[in-house]
């Protein structure tokens, strides 16, 4: 079975359509969303209608949770929690329920992957996997093969060898080795940060063990400008464009 996983499109419907689009070529069994449909972006309605016909499975992300008062926003930066705020107002009566029902993790393929959008260890802490030797905690709280994860916005391959030594890759292209275990970010559709500023999903053929990154080109102004006229920071129209 191939999948198409997608994670932080952040209200960005010109990224989603863009990556809806590419995947359509992909011969794709189905669709999984790591989270963060919402925040930072100026449509949170039509996204969240795209992703609830097109994704068979979605984990909630801290801005899904925080846009329905299920996570205390007072942690977010001042930029952000405006803009969760905004999203909370703009919300459409019948996102609501569809956003709280959201469970924070999943398992697919009988026990062989794990999905969250932070960390497997506390997905409600909204926990930032930049660094290997957090990652290497992160190996204890999941029993699958590979855990996939968002929230960062950067494409990173964590790999842990059968002696339990790991490493941290940009994630590309992976062809996943017997007795490895692998955690997984995707990067984001609707605000890459790694310099980047592409839509970014992954494809995994859970059979063949192997994963490819997409990275697809959109309408960064339109998306900017929409961000600008709904009043919306404009940092975050500008950083889309730099792709940090
Ligand atoms: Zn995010």
């Amino acid at each position: 079975m191939r999948i198409a996983i997608l994670a932080d499109v952040h209200a960005n419907l010109e990224a989603l359509e863009a990556v809806l689009e590419h995947l359509s070529d992909e011969s794709v069994d189905r669709v999984v969303c790591l989270g963060d449909i919402v925040g930072y972006g100026a449509d949170p309605n039509p996204c969240c209608d795209r992703i609830r016909e097109t994704a068979e499975e979605v984990v909630a992300g801290n801005h899904d949770r925080g846009a329905v008062g299920l996570t205390d926003v007072s942690s977010f930066n001042p930029f952000a929690r405006k803009a969760i705020q905004w999203t909370a107002r703009m919300l459409e009566k019948n996102h609501i329920p569809y956003l709280e029902a959201l469970p924070l993790t999943m398992t697919l393929f009988g026990e062989g992957a794990t999905f969250v959008h932070a960390t497997p260890s506390m997905p409600e802490a909204w926990e930032y996997l930049f660094d290997p030797a957090d990652a290497l905690d992160e190996f204890a709280a999941f029993t699958t093969r590979c855990c996939f994860v968002g929230h960062t916005h950067c494409p990173t391959a964590f790999v842990q060898n059968p002696n339990g030594e790991m490493a941290g890759v940009h994630l590309d292209r992976l062809q996943m080795q017997n007795g490895c275990r692998y955690i997984i970010n995707v990067g984001s559709v609707g605000q890459p940060r790694d310099g980047d500023p592409r839509a970014a999903y992954a494809v995994y053929d859970h059979a063949a063990g192997a994963l490819e990154l997409h990275r697809v080109d959109y309408d960064i102004e339109t998306a900017g400008e929409k961000i600008l006229k709904a009043g919306l920071p404009p940092a975050f129209a500008k950083r889309l464009s730099h792709g940090l």
